[in-house]
């Protein structure tokens, strides 16, 4: 039996994804629908069962890569209930999360290297979150994010702005360590976000600064450079975003670090933080 969808089919599947992505709804779940059946009709039938393809989850979502097999008039079943609803400690809720990921194999980096998961650190309550790409080699080593030359550097950074690392809470876009800390791919990034936003819903920063062009990116969904991405306020979820360069890219181009320091003091003038000493 073909697995290829009717092209017609596809395309409205692809809207059908994009109509709950606007919603803020990118979790799909699999469902066991059966076979996959062969589908000619140029509407949706009611009951049509449907496979997406890997090679079609690209132009399907920009974000969330999907691999379903789902009737679609059930798509509003898509939105499962997350583990951790109704859990009111932020502190538990984030355990509840971690228990869900459990010994991720979501994505294919569980299989290129990575000898941990790592989750995410810093105060579960915290109004400023941080937000990376993923974790290199100490922190896949040590199990927590920005340990390394790029997180003394944002430890640095934090405490200029007056807090320590401790007030903050600090994560990556995905939670396995990329091969040769090469970037994230999109299907691994699209797997694994689903994470983030689920502990940035616990946590409800009121402001979250995004470290680079691949946080950014990935969590407003827009492509652009980033001497367009930041210098502004995105609305996102409920908290304030900021786009900043990820320390990485600082310790490469420490001529940027000034550029950095605006975008971190207005994250300070939202948050009314006041760097020591002044
Ligand atoms: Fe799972 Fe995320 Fe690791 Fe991929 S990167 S295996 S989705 S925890």
């Amino acid at each position: 039996m073909s697995r290829t969808l009717d092209p017609e089919l596809r395309r409205n599947l692809a809207e059908r994804i994009r109509f709950y992505r606007e919603l803020g709804i990118y979790d799909f779940y699999r469902r066991d629908a059966g076979p996959a059946v062969e589908v000619a009709s140029e509407a949706v039938p009611a009951a049509a069962v449907a496979t997406i393809q890997p090679e079609e989850r690209e132009e399907m979502t920009p974000r969330k890569a999907v691999a379903v097999a789902v009737p679609v008039e059930e798509a509003t079943m898509f939105a499962a209930p997350k583990p951790e609803a109704g859990v009111a400690d932020p502190v538990a809720a984030l355990r509840v999360i971690r228990e869900d990921i459990g010994d991720c194999t979501r994505c294919k980096l569980h299989k290129l290297g990575r000898k941990q998961i790592v989750f995410g650190v810093g105060d579960p309550r915290a109004e400023l979150m941080f937000v990376g790409e993923g974790p290199g080699a100490d922190e896949d080593e040590q199990g927590e994010p920005f340990v390394g030359r790029a997180g003394q550097l944002l430890n640095n950074m934090i405490k200029a702005m007056g807090i320590e690392r401790k007030d903050v809470y600090i994560g990556n876009v995905v939670k396995c360590r990329p091969p040769a800390n090469r970037t994230p791919e999109r299907d691994e990034c699209e797997t694994c976000i689903q994470f983030l936003l689920r502990q940035i819903a616990v946590i409800q920063p009121k402001v979250i600064v995004a470290l680079g062009a691949v946080a950014a990116k990935n969590l407003l969904a827009i492509q652009a450079p980033m001497s367009e991405l930041r210098g502004r306020w995105y609305e996102f979820r409920g908290s304030k975003l900021a786009v900043t360069y990820h320390p990485a890219f600082l310790l490469r181009d420490p001529r940027q670090k000034g550029e950095a320091w605006k975008d971190l003091q207005m994250v300070m003038k939202e948050l009314g933080l006041k760097a020591p000493g002044k």
